[in-house]
């Protein structure tokens, strides 16, 4: 079965080390990743990963080209490797025009997939100047992956994610991405993808909690649900969530999607 994680952070090596002590200071020392680039695809490719969605956040306005300028590096760097690193751009709320931020960075960059960050930005996933930026990924067919949280720890909270309810409202034609399903507003996540067909979720932990779905939910929702880890910077391992997924017994179609066909469907391989 193909695999893909869509939801890793390979960064340009400053930002990296910077991430890393953050990390460090507010989660503590429970990281199961090394922080270097090849070391961590090294271990994917171990695990049976295809390709990884890489995915940056900027916390400033002002600064996301320069950053989705280094994933394209970052991506260039690491082309001979077997896991195929599929680029991801960034913008903030606060750039001059984050909706062509995007744009030239599916254009110059080749990035494929938007990451939004709301607790590092410091916004919330419906502010308006974020319109064009989700207008932009829907008409370039890039999915849009936000973390809707703004606690510290990396959790969201249920009323949160009425921000995503209208971003998802307003964007029909664009697929969003909830980071972590939402977690700890998983079940509230689910009930949004009842209601939004354009809104899916990733399986991505915070730091060494998995939202906890149900082989139901699988069962429900497994064709907008995706693999995800946080490589580097999480407390659990990729295998960890093939073991916990494998227990589930799901069916397995929908663990081919899940593992890697809907990501596949999302970003096809090149
Ligand atoms: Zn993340």
């Amino acid at each position: 079965m193909t695999i893909v994680d869509s939801h890793v952070h390979l960064m340009p090596a400053a930002l990296a080390r910077a991430i890393r002590r953050f990390f460090e200071e507010h989660i503590g020392d429970m990281l199961v990743y090394p922080a270097d680039i090849t070391e961590v695809l090294d271990r994917h490719h171990a695990d049976g990963v295809s390709a990884v969605w890489n995915l940056p956040y900027a916390h400033k306005p002002g600064m996301a080209d320069r950053l989705n300028e280094g994933m394209a590096e970052v991506a260039a760097s690491t082309a001979d490797h077997p896991v195929d690193v599929v680029t991801g751009c960034t913008a903030h709320v606060g750039d001059d025009a984050p909706g062509d931020t995007v744009r030239r960075a599916h254009e110059t960059s080749g990035a494929r997939v938007v990451k939004l960050h709301c607790s590092v930005g410091g916004y919330d996933a419906d502010d308006a100047p974020l319109d064009p930026v989700y207008k932009a990924a829907g008409e370039l067919g890039m999915p849009v992956v936000v973390h809707v949280g703004h606690d510290v720890t990396g959790h969201t909270h249920s009323h949160e994610l009425d921000s995503i309810s209208t971003a998802a409202q307003r964007h029909p034609g664009t697929t969003i991405i909830v980071a972590h399903c939402g977690h700890h507003g998983h079940r509230e996540t689910l009930d949004l993808m009842n209601t939004h067909a354009n809104l899916w979720a990733d399986l991505t932990p915070v730091v060494y909690e998995r939202p906890g779905l149900s082989a139901d939910d699988f069962a429900d929702f497994g064709d907008r649900l995706l693999l995800g880890t946080d490589a580097p910077n999480v407390g659990l391992t990729l295998a960890s969530h093939l073991e916990w997924l494998t227990e589930l017994n799901l069916a397995d179609d929908t663990m081919a999607a899940v593992l890697g066909g809907n990501a596949e469907h999302l970003i096809p391989r090149t």
